[in-house]
């Protein structure tokens, strides 16, 4: 997709540090971190919303794969993990990049 900031980091248009990879997504670490640890696990294609995604094994793919990383990533007193979601008639979760992602937070008592 043109225009958008996780594709452009996804296809390397736009430098981040990316700490994970795989055929079905990157995790990078937010630029606002809300936490110690605050990354974000994006899927490579592009899906707005989770009901875009044509997949359906594609988040019980990413879910089981940021859990067996967990510890590698320092995560090993737990995490929360949140994907914030726009809406028809409003957007009271406050979704700001319409690129589907999982945010994983951690590193401290949230
Ligand atoms: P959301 O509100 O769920 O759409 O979250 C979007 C997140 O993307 C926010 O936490 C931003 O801080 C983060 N973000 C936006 N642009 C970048 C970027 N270039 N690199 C890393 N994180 C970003
Ligand atoms: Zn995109």
């Amino acid at each position: 997709m043109q225009d958008c900031i996780f594709c452009k980091i996804a296809n390397g248009e736009i430098k981040s540090n990316i700490v994970y990879e795989d055929e079905d997504m990157i995790i990078f670490p937010d630029i606002h971190p809300q936490a110690k640890i605050h990354l974000l696990a994006v899927p490579k294609a592009h899906y707005p919303l989770i009901s875009d995604v044509d997949d359906a094994n594609l988040l019980g793919r990413m879910l089981s794969k940021i859990s067996s990383l967990s510890e590698q990533l320092g995560l090993s007193s737990g995490y929360r993990i949140q994907i914030n979601q726009k809406g028809k008639l409003g957007n009271y979760a406050g979704q700001e990049v319409m690129h589907l992602h999982i945010h994983i937070l951690g590193g401290q008592k949230l």
